[in-house]
């Protein structure tokens, strides 16, 4: 089953063209990695599936339901997103873990999670917690609940982000380089929580530059280089053996 379809996407700032033409699938239990270039585009496909940015043309599909597409209007092709409400509703269906956390400094860890639980879900404050700290528990995390977020390592604070994310319950989460903000030694703890929940069938797109990392753990990688797919294929075929320059360049700067 499809949980993401993009299709002729585009995004445009101002006159500046950041996303041309893209198109990918994700089916369920699949994991998708996106690599490429600093500025080649691929935060801005994370923002505008997860609705933080207005697509400019194409049609994204969440689990089946439209979330916005193009429509003829008066001559013109015109972006049509779904209603307000419907739009909320495919929202919860994608999380989104960013590079730098976005945890809220005077919340501590345990409110950081329930927050959105009680606000976006209407769960109690007691529902909320339980899944909290069960979330807590499968991040290794349990002593942190009553800590706030400047007293954990950048490492901790990513997996209360991913817990966060994961207490909503999503069909689909989105990893924009969960692991560029964090020492060496902390990558490694990131990058076994995404492995577990690979192990456990979430479905997940992850950009990323740890390049071992894509190609062992990702089904299938894109290669993304200014506002393109330059390709995209197996994990390991595409990192062992690139098949365009531009990626054989590029995969070079990683040896
Ligand atoms: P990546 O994540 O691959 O590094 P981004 O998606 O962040 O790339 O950015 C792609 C391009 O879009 C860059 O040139 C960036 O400067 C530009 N860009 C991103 N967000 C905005 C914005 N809000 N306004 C103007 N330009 C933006
Ligand atoms: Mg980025």
């Amino acid at each position: 089953m499809e949980v993401i379809a993009v299709e002729n996407l585009q995004k445009t700032f101002g006159t500046l063209e950041v996303i041309k033409d893209i198109s990918f699938t994700v089916n369920k239990g699949e994991v998708l990695g996106i690599i490429g270039p600093s500025g080649s585009g691929k935060s801005t496909i994370l923002r505008c599936i997860t609705q933080l940015e207005q697509v400019t043309g194409g049609t994204i599909r969440i689990c089946g339901e439209v979330l916005v597409t193009d429509i003829e209007h008066k001559e013109h092709r015109v972006s049509q997103y779904a209603d307000k409400e419907r739009q909320r509703l495919i929202g919860l269906k994608a999380g989104l873990v960013f590079q730098n956390f976005n945890l809220f400094p005077h919340f501590t860890v345990l409110r950081n999670i329930t927050e959105a639980q009680v606000r976006v879900l209407h769960r109690t404050q007691k529902e909320a917690e339980e899944a909290a700290l069960v979330l807590l528990e499968k991040m290794s995390l349990s002593s942190k609940a009553q800590a706030y977020p400047c007293e954990l390592s950048g490492g901790q604070m990513q997996r209360v982000s991913i817990a966060r994310a994961l207490a909503l319950n999503p069909e689909v989460l989105f990893f924009d380089e969960p692991t560029s903000a964090l020492d060496p030694e902390l990558t490694g703890e990131i990058l076994r929580v995404i492995r577990s929940l690979a192990d456990d069938k979430m479905t997940m797109v992850v950009v990323t530059h740890e390049m071992a990392f894509a190609r062992d753990l990702c089904d299938r990688v894109i290669f993304m280089d200014n506002g393109v797919i330059v390709e995209q294929g197996n994990s390991q075929d595409l990192i062992n053996n690139p098949s365009h320059e531009r990626t054989k360049a590029f995969l070079s700067r990683f040896q």
